[in-house]
């Protein structure tokens, strides 16, 4: 009987785009009736996981004492009323299927979660997309990579992540730009750090206008003004040209479009980028000097670049020096966007994304659309992008939205703009949130709430940030009545009387995922796992971490990609775009003096729903603070530990009176007139406190990512 309760599971954080292999110990209780269950003891990180070769992060070491069932979603129930889950599936689809038939599929969305495992994020995007008939799925990714994502759409033609982490160990030079992973990628920066001890060599630039814990590494830290990134890269393009130091052989090989881009890059000499940037031009060229003469280096970018209305952009910048100087598809070289998210990776793979379909397949491709469709043999295919995050709750608040369901996410406390997103969920006529939360500052809107499984409970796989595919394996029995949001989704599926969702298991999803990524792929499409094969469900729940993409050329996985040279663009050649640097939208001006940064701290996870809970993970930092320069904390009259009134810009100009209360810290890494605040404090932990209520709903206009680095406030002492 026993030997059905294993005391060592492996499986995956929940936390980060590092993914580290977690090892969970466990063992066997009974309850008053003698009923035996499993319990979580412990966690530790897996020796022999390839992300983090058994190291784990203080987040991550303390999964065992946030998973509890303190603040637990325990059944479903409607308007706050305990129902069956018979009565709440029923409702949900009836809804949806009534919206649907007077107002059209496009009245109807999901908003979904880097959270989710990759069979959740598989079937939700087949409902919406191939059987409702909308594109209108996003995810809160869109608020954390999706202008990678675009800015490799447009360079390789594909969104493929070309490193692995080996790169980050075997470069000479590592960039990083708009990342503070000290403490939001520990693990990636212990292995930095560990190598930089072997290799003393090995250079370090941090490119940020803090200086954060990051810095502590560096060997250069270029503090630039807010937003001002591609300038910088420009002029390293502009520079490495004026010192032929430019690969020509690949440019001409590989590539296309560098004409117009040196173009436009000439125009920043360093004096140029030097004031747009703040930094000085020795500094500069000191930086352009060390890329130059190293032959392998990496570019870590990550929520700094992409956060942004010029996020793309950004990330375009980055990539034309590493496209010139040849220094991508190479040990220890490549440009390299970390994902915030478990599984943001999982979820554009999937289609999560409302500009994309299933298996990397673009939504405007007609005959990707007739192939999605075939193989689902579903009634109908969105044949348009849906809305977009923000543009999303904006349709919501004109009513033209008129049910959303929400799944894994708090999108109160993480969109820009909280009280726009507060009153559109508060007149939509149907809002649904499946979480495994008992309450948040989003479920207080909801219709209908569905108790979800948690972390420990869950089943499938989820990728990290350089392509692995791992396993996230159910450790305990589901709490309460709790579903896994996979099932919850195929039931309201099939209660609105659409077949192709009679799953069993998450395998039989994997498996149908797998199948597709492969179907009708002739080697031009990225996104391939078909060489796993069918996998029995022993096969799945042994699954080795691996590398997309798997075919039958590499079905040992593929470490690396553009290793010979050929992109996923029609002409097989990577694209340099020409970039015109921009900074944020959001500007000072007399009454809204200062720039607001907001951003991540080391112990706290999004929204603090389940880092919250841990005692330990609030003793590096207790409450939220506003990080404010001393002399600028003079200016405003401000003492250090002292509560600091913030209005926004942009609230100002909606007519709207609402504030942030933070607790002011005087900080000499802030540059004069910037501040920091964290984005995490949701209403349980502080009130006034959610500094995204701040930020302008306005994004990048070709990702439409959030510009949640830069707002223009006014403080006050409080
Ligand atoms: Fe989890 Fe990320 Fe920490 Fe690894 S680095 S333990 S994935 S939070």
């Amino acid at each position: 009987m026993l030997e059905s309760f294993p005391n060592l599971r492996r499986t995956t954080c929940p936390y980060c785009g590092v993914g580290c292999g977690v090892d969970a110990q466990l063992s066997v209780a009974s309850d008053e009736s003698g009923k035996l269950f499993q319990q979580l003891i412990s966690v530790s990180g897996t020796p022999e996981h390839p992300a983090n070769f058994g190291r784990l992060c203080v987040k991550g070491s303390k999964l065992a004492e946030s998973n509890t069932l303190n603040n637990r979603m325990l059944y479903p129930s409607i308007k706050g009323e305990k129902v069956s889950w018979d009565k709440a599936i029923a409702t949900v689809a009836s809804r949806f299927t009534d919206i649907i038939a007077e107002h059209g599929p496009d009245a109807v969305a999901f908003y979904v979660s880097g959270q989710l495992l990759t069979e959740d994020y598989y079937v939700a995007n087949k409902l919406m997309k191939g059987y409702i008939g909308s594109g209108n799925i996003d995810t809160n990714s869109r608020l954390c990579m999706s202008s990678a994502v675009a800015g490799y759409k447009r360079a390789f033609g594909a969104d493929a992540v070309p490193c692995c982490y080996e790169d980050l160990e075997q470069t000479q030079l590592l960039v990083f730009t708009g990342s503070n992973a000290a403490w939001t990628h520990p693990v990636l920066y212990q292995r930095i750090e560990r190598a930089k001890q072997i290799n003393p060599a090995l250079k370090v630039v941090v490119i940020d206008p803090r200086q954060t814990a990051t810095c502590d590494l560096a060997d250069l830290h270029l503090a630039i003004k807010p937003g001002s990134d591609a300038a910088i890269f420009n002029g390293l393009l502009h520079y490495l040209d004026s010192q032929n130091a430019l690969d020509t052989d690949f440019i001409q090989r590989h590539t296309e479009g560098f004409v117009p881009c040196l173009e436009e890059a000439v125009q920043w000499c360093l004096e140029r980028v030097s004031e747009f940037s703040d930094v000085p031009a020795a500094q500069l060229r000191q930086f352009y000097q060390w890329f130059m003469h190293a032959r392998r280096s990496v570019t870590f970018y990550s929520m700094g670049v992409n956060q942004s209305t010029s996020g793309v952009d950004k990330s375009n910048a980055i990539i034309n020096c590493h496209l010139a100087t040849g220094k991508i598809g190479k040990p220890g070289c490549g440009p390299f966007s970390i994902t915030g998210q478990p599984n943001a990776m999982g979820g554009r793979e999937v289609g999560g994304l409302a500009n994309m379909l299933a298996a990397h397949m673009d939504i405007e491709n007609p005959a990707h659309r007739a192939l999605v469709q075939s193989f689902w043999q579903s009634p109908t295919i969105a044949n348009k992008p849906g809305l977009k995050a923000i543009d999303l709750f904006d349709q919501i608040h004109q009513g033209k939205v008129k049910a959303v369901w929400i799944m894994a996410t708090n999108p109160i406390v993480s969109m820009p703009d909280k009280d726009t997103v507060a009153a559109a969920l508060k007149q939509c006529d149907m809002v649904v949130v499946s979480d495994c939360a008992a309450s948040n500052d989003t479920l207080s809107f909801a219709d209908v709430c569905l108790p979800a499984t948690g972390w420990s409970e869950k089943n499938g796989t989820v990728t990290n940030s350089e392509r692995r595919i791992s396993r996230q394996r159910g450790l305990l029995a589901p709490a309460g009545e709790a579903r896994h949001d996979w099932q919850i989704i195929c039931d309201v599926a099939k209660q609105m009387g659409f077949s192709g969702f009679d799953f069993q298991s998450s395998c039989d999803i994997f498996n149908e995922h797998a199948a597709l990524s492969g179907f009708e792929n002739n080697g031009r499409r990225d996104f391939d796992i078909s060489g796993l094969g069918h996998l029995s469900l022993r096969q799945y729940d042994n699954l080795a971490p691996i590398q997309w993409p798997i075919t039958q050329f590499s079905p040992e996985g593929t470490k690396r990609l553009f290793t010979d040279g050929r992109f996923y663009t029609a002409s097989g050649k990577a694209q340099f775009i020409a970039i015109k640097p921009e900074l944020p939208q959001q500007q000072t001006d007399d009454a809204f003096p200062l720039i607001l940064n907001t951003g991540r701290i080391r112990d706290q996870w999004h929204t603090m729903t389940r880092t919250g809970k841990v005692a330990q993970l609030s003793q590096h930092i207790d409450k939220p603070g506003l990080h404010i320069h001393p002399k600028d904390a003079r200016k405003y009259l401000i003492k250090d530990g002292q509560l600091v009134k913030l209005r926004g810009k942009h609230q100002s100009e909606q007519g709207n009176e609402a504030f942030c209360l933070l607790t002011a810290v005087l900080d000499k890494k802030q540059r004069r007139g910037e501040l920091f605040a964290p984005m995490h404090w949701n209403r349980e932990y502080a009130s006034h406190a959610n500094v995204n209520r701040l930020v302008a709903a306005v994004g990048d206009p070709i990702s439409g990512q959030p510009e949640l680095k830069a707002a223009a406030v006014a403080i006050e002492p409080w």
